[in-house]
């Protein structure tokens, strides 16, 4: 019997992570992606914040790992760097630097992020090809509406961006939507006659601008600023491939960083790091400044009781983005492609799967969601955010007391990182021994400057 055929909406990373998912599960799999791919690994317009520094967690490589078996090693033979935690990302938080050690639990890729996608991209095709599944990728090619009723997706409407923008449609046993933070699932299921989903909004007002530099002399870490009172500003330097490193600058409302070459730097004067500033004066610009400002949490409830047909699953941005200064989003992708995986194994694509597939990606979120809310309520505001409930409020002030000890505290730091890389569920914040710590010794204050030597 056949496994059926399915069809994913956008061929960016969560897109090609699903489509990895399903090899092995159905017969065909056509991922219907609207740009063209570039011959090289560069910039394209579908992915407009992927000239923005985007690093991979430690949680994001091993879900990657577990989907593609030596992704790892693949995108550091193309020219990924990686990074351990904290040994080689110093991070300056609200009450000061963190401690700098090996821990050897944290490996993160740094690279650029047309980068990331090509090599995925690559890897998926090239495994699909020796397996008994048929990836095809249509490329120039439009989602435009979702064939079948209000119960059942049965399929696509598309449209070529060629000449001539042909309509045609094509029909699966399950489509998944991977189309991002743009996705118009909410009108497509309102077309079917289905009601879009309850929608939560948390939103700091962030700003964001983004310049490639190269360093005659790279530093031997990255290094992350965080906001402080009195500064909503922050800063993350991080290297690349190609002897390039990238500089984000983010900020709250009113403190947006400047899009402007000779700006850049006089933003990062004003973040009281002159290391990190006389040590960017000596870098030579590669690229302007882009900013980028889309950048709130907001979460789709596709997951609640009938939020989806049967048929239909929405991952990854298209489903739930996240301010992206705590760099979740495509570890989430990884994590939602193993969690749709996951789903299939218990039986492939049968009735039922959408619900099932659908309540395991959102469980792949819930961490990135709870930090980045948790981080972002005392900047949000404004009519589209949802006000805290009393449980959420708890979690914010217990999530800030173990951020600050985190600084120091090795046992509350390990259990902070581990969270902050997606790598253990929120529990792992609530065993004894942090639990402990964080709430009966006192408020800790981080190191006063930055930490230039790892700490044996
Ligand atoms: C400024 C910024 C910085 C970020 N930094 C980080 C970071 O450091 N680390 C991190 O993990 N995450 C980061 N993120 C988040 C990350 O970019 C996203 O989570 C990730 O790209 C999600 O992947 P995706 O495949 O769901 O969406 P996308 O990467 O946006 O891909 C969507 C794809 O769908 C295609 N598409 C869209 N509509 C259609 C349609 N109708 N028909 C056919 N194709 C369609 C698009 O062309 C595109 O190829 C950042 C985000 C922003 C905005």
């Amino acid at each position: 019997m056949g496994r059926g055929d399915a069809l994913v909406v956008g061929g960016g990373l969560a897109g090609t992570l699903a489509a990895a998912a399903l090899i092995g599960h159905a017969d065909t799999v056509t991922i219907v992606e609207r740009d063209r791919y570039p011959e090289q690994p560069v910039f394209r317009k579908g992915v407009p914040q992927g000239r923005h520094l985007h690093v991979f967690l430690s949680g994001g490589c091993r879900a990657l790992e577990e989907l593609l078996p030596g992704a790892t090693s693949e995108l550091r033979a193309a020219g990924a760097r990686l990074l351990e935690a904290p040994r080689d990302v110093i991070t300056r938080a609200s009450n000061g630097w963190h401690r700098r050690f090996h821990e050897g639990r944290h490996t993160m890729i740094s690279c650029t992020r047309p980068l990331f996608d090509t090599t995925v991209r690559t890897s998926v095709l090239a495994r699909a090809a020796g397996s008994g599944t048929r990836v095809e990728v249509l490329q120039a090619t439009e989602a435009i509406g979702l064939l079948g009723g209000a119960d059942r997706v049965t399929g696509v409407r598309l449209r070529s961006r060629d000449t001539g923008r042909a309509e045609r449609e094509l029909s699966a046993d399950l489509v998944v939507d991977a189309s991002g933070r743009g996705s118009r699932t909410p009108r497509w299921l309102d077309e079917l006659g289905r009601r879009a989903p309850r929608e939560e909004i948390v939103d700091a007002g962030i700003g964001y601008s983004t310049q490639m530099f190269r360093p005659a002399e790279p530093l031997d870490m990255s290094v992350v600023i965080q906001p402080r009172p009195g500064c909503p500003r922050g800063a993350a330097w991080s290297p690349v491939e190609g002897g390039n490193w990238l500089l984000t600058l983010a900020g709250v409302r009113g403190h947006h960083p400047p899009t402007e070459g000779p700006a850049v730097l006089d933003f990062v004067q004003a973040l009281g790091a002159p290391e990190l500033y006389e040590h960017l004066r000596t870098c030579e610009p590669v690229s302007p400044p882009y900013g980028f400002r889309d950048t709130s949490n907001r979460r789709r409830h596709y997951d609640a009781p009938g939020g989806v047909p049967e048929g239909f699953v929405v991952v990854a941005d298209a489903a739930c983005t996240f301010n992206p200064i705590y760099g979740q989003g495509m570890s989430v992708a990884a994590l939602s492609g193993l969690a749709l995986r996951g789903a299939l194994a218990d039986g492939g694509v049968r009735p039922g799967l959408a619900a099932a597939a659908q309540r395991a990606v959102a469980r792949a979120g819930d961490t990135a969601w709870l930090t980045a809310i948790g981080a972002d309520r005392p900047y949000a505001a404004g009519s589209d955010t949802t006000p805290p409930g009393a449980a959420e409020r708890v979690q914010t002030w217990y999530f800030g007391r173990l951020a600050d000890r985190a600084a120091v505290d090795p046992v509350v730091g390990a259990a902070f990182r581990d969270i902050t890389h997606l790598a253990a569920p929120p529990s792992r914040l609530l065993s004894p021994a942090v639990a402990l710590r964080t709430v009966l010794l006192p408020r800790a204050r981080g190191l006063a400057s930055p930490p230039l030597r790892v700490e044996p």
